[in-house]
């Protein structure tokens, strides 16, 4: 994972810092340039990073430090409180209940891992005593339902699709009210994705999303996405209730930047992280791990 090399380079950057005999203005701002750079290389959003060091210059006043202070520590510390406050937007996500019906919709780019994390999502659950099922809302792409179909067969999920029918909204409804008819507790409702952010695209989230009333909307990103990964996440949840993220693929050579604007753009937490292409490679995402992972 090439968060290594980030947290490689942020540590470098403060153990440098700690080498120096005085840590003044100077030192501090080589620091601050240093991370600033290594979490631009990690497709950290440019602004992101800028109020960063922007807070870190404000709560680390060099002037008032009392002599014997470690100086280092509090950078670091400081670093750290910020990166946990970006990924952290305040709020937990809506969590469904064992036992009580709830809709989860799976929004994101064609190629992003929805149906993948659609399957790994409803056999995380599975696995602890939960009843999922799986919609396939997706008439756009050839071959969406086949796909869905085998993962959830190999789980044995039980699912809902046509071959025929081509209204994406019909289905996804049908598709709920089915399993709500089974007593299944969490009903994972898998969409389109087209190839880009396209006002249709966004019309059909919008409407499936109406028609189904999700209790929670999850915005999947794939990690390598970069510098893109703003916009993204701002378009979709300018259609629908985004409520949290899933990012996929941090398992290859993504930088991992981009969950950190997805949190930005949306106001919503990381849930879950992908780490490869099969059914148990899903971890559930924790902040501060996760940055102290990030800072080596
Ligand atoms: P969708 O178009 O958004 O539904 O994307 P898919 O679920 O079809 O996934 C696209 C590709 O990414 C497939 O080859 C998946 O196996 C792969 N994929 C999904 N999630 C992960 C992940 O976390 N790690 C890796 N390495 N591959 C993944």
């Amino acid at each position: 994972m090439v968060l290594a090399q980030l947290g490689g380079s942020i540590s470098r950057a403060l153990q440098q810092m700690s080498n120096a005999t005085i840590i003044d203005e100077k030192v501090l701002n080589e620091c601050l340039n240093e991370i600033t750079r290594a979490l631009l290389q990690a497709d950290v959003q440019f602004k992101l990073v800028r109020d960063m060091t922007t807070n870190i210059k404000k709560i680390v006043n060099l002037d008032d430090l009392a002599a014997g202070h470690n100086k280092r520590r509090i950078i670091q510390q400081a670093v750290f409180n910020e990166l946990c406050k970006i990924l952290d937007p305040g709020k937990p996500s809506f969590t469904p209940k064992k036992g009580k019906p709830s809709v989860v919709m799976f929004v994101g780019l064609q190629g992003s891992g929805k149906t993948t994390t659609c399957t790994k999502y409803a056999y995380y659950h599975q696995k602890k005593g939960w009843k999922p099922a799986l919609v396939c809302a997706d008439t756009f792409r050839a071959g969406a339902f086949d796909q869905l179909k085998q993962n959830a067969t190999k789980a044995k999920i039980p699912f809902y699709g046509s071959y025929t029918e081509s209204d994406p909204v019909r289905i996804a409804a049908e598709g709920v009210e089915t399993f709500k008819k089974e007593n299944c507790d969490l009903i994972i409702v898998d969409t389109s994705g087209r190839h880009k952010q396209e006002a249709a695209l966004f019309e059909e989230m919008r409407q499936v999303s109406e028609a189904t009333e999700p209790d929670l909307v999850i915005f999947v990103m794939d990690s390598s996405i970069g510098q893109a990964a703003f916009d993204q996440a701002q378009a979709f949840k300018q259609s629908v209730a985004v409520g949290a993220v899933i990012v996929t693929k941090m398992d290859g050579h993504a930088k991992g930047g981009g969950a950190l604007s997805a949190v930005a753009a949306t106001k919503s937490p990381v849930i879950f992280i992908g780490t490869g292409e099969h059914m148990d490679e899903f971890e559930v995402f924790d902040v501060k791990p996760f940055v102290s992972r990030l800072l080596g």
